[in-house]
């Protein structure tokens, strides 16, 4: 029996905003909290949100000597970042729609791929114990892709060290027969997102960042040259505020960032620790696991020995532990039919939300908005904020030290709402995730 938490209300978990304690990512031993703001302060930067992009940018702002108070509505890793599926992916999956950006599409790749190890880097350098491990991601699949070729061929010329792997590698790697073709990206791999976004916020307090937990802002005013931010027991003012918030961007400062992005619910799924039996069968290499074309289940096996995982729930049924964990189950014992033989437990689950700047799988690029003179916006961190959200927290910190917003590798751009904004969750949650899941079982793909 999993043990009573707190907020299981069904429309909790469909929204994402079921308690951070269902999260299989946070330790036995709770971490420090951060005090609510009780008292009316300056600073220089405010940053409303203290996920993996708040936290970097707090941090790297910290770093460069500048002023900075952070407020978030309950404590740091709350949102996405703290119910993710661990994956640290080093690579982007299409570098199309940097197209479009000319000369700073050249740059953002550029940066990314300088800055691609940045979740361990950060980890090393602050002494951060975020279970990152460079372990490695697999994408695998049952059969030859040419697009994955392509892919492998693509990431090498710029000097990745990646290859393709067929049947016997990955034999070796994953610990099964049933995959045969696959991509092997030797860096990248895991970490637990609550503990290194906890970890960033520490390391950011220990270079003067002030960081304030049970604090959700309720308001932003503008007062003369600088901003008032209010908390229901406190306020503070400040020149410049960043808004971290994702998809939690229904507040009611600045509404119009909520329609600028495709919102997802997601579930993540973590099993009680492994036997010594099962850890000899399942992913050896420890690799982050990833199924090509489908993407359903990525999983790690963790510091603690478990294998998580996450999926996308049906349509109104977010909070259904047990029908996802058999599904996961039922994909475990195919690729791995040994482990039909042994009981593994489900020890958490829990939901979050994720959000898009696409509606377009892989094309969704993060997104930076000037939302009023000397408010921005960092948002819509898809599905890849490990990564991302500490290299364009730092990008961003870089750019507003040195008051150069022009330098940062994100476009400024103006919030625009998107278009059918609910046909994105609705095509995803009824139809594509649906249909991805016959075509794995029935081993077409
Ligand atoms: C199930 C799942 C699996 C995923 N798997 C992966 C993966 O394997 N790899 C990967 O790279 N990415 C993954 N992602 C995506 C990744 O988690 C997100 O891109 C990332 O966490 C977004 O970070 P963020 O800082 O923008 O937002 P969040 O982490 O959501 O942080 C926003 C913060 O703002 C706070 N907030 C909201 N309103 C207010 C307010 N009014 N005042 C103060 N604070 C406020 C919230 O409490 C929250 O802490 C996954 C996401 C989910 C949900």
């Amino acid at each position: 029996m999993m043990p009573l938490l707190p907020s299981t209300r069904h429309a909790d978990y469909e929204t994402g905003t079921i308690a951070i304690e269902h999260s299989g990512w946070l330790p036995e031993q709770h971490l420090a909290m951060h005090e609510g703001l009780a008292d009316d302060i300056d600073t220089d930067i405010a940053v409303i949100g203290s996920g993996l992009a708040g936290a970097s940018l707090s941090l790297h702002l910290a770093e460069r000597g500048v002023k900075v108070v952070t407020l978030e509505a309950r404590q740091p890793g709350n949102g996405a970042s703290g119910r993710n599926a661990g994956h640290v992916q080093t690579f982007l999956e299409n570098l199309e729609p940097l197209h479009a950006w000319g000369d700073r599409g050249k740059r953002f790749a550029a940066f990314f791929m300088e800055h691609r190890n940045i979740v361990f880097d950060l980890c090393a350098k602050h002494g951060i114990d975020g279970d990152a491990v460079k372990s490695g991601m697999v994408e695998a699949a049952y059969r030859p892709h040419t697009a994955l070729a392509k892919k492998a061929a693509l990431w090498k010329a710029f000097g990745y060290n990646v290859d393709i792997v067929t049947a016997a590698s990955l034999r070796e790697l994953l610990g099964t027969e049933k995959y045969r073709y696959g991509i092997h990206w030797r860096e990248g791999g895991r970490v637990n997102p609550y503990l290194f976004t906890n970890g960033m916020i520490s390391a950011a307090v220990r270079h003067g960042a002030r960081v304030f937990g049970d604090s959700p802002v309720i308001g932003c005013h503008r007062e003369g040259q600088r901003w008032r931010v209010d908390t229901a027991r406190g306020s503070l003012r400040a020149q410049r505020i960043v808004i971290c918030t994702n998809g939690h961007a229904g507040n009611l400062f600045f509404p119009e960032l909520a329609r600028t992005q495709y919102p997802l619910v997601a579930c993540g799924m973590a099993t009680k620790p492994l036997s010594p039996a099962l850890l000899d069968i399942i992913n050896p290499a420890r690799v982050a696991m990833t199924h090509y074309p489908t993407g359903l289940y990525p999983m790690v096996i963790d510091g603690r020995n478990r294998l998580v995982t996450a999926t996308i729930p049906h349509p109104c049924r977010a909070h259904d532990a047990k029908t996802y964990f058999a599904y996961f189950l039922r994909y475990l014992h195919r690729i791995y039919p040994q482990t039909r033989n042994f009981e593994i437990e489900l020890g958490a689950y829990w939901t979050g939300i994720t959000a898009n700047s696409s509606s377009v799988y892989h094309a969704d690029y993060p997104k930076l908005y000037q939302v009023d003179d000397g408010v921005l916006a960092l948002m819509n961190l898809g599905t890849w904020g490990n990564v991302m959200g500490p290299q364009l927290g730092l990008s961003l910190a870089q750019s507003l030290a040195s008051e150069r917003l022009d330098d940062c590798v994100l476009p400024l751009e103006r919030p625009e709402p998107v278009r059918f904004q609910r046909l994105f969750e609705f095509k995803t949650r009824h139809l594509m995730i649906p249909v991805a899941r016959v075509i794995d079982r029935i081993n077409l793909a």
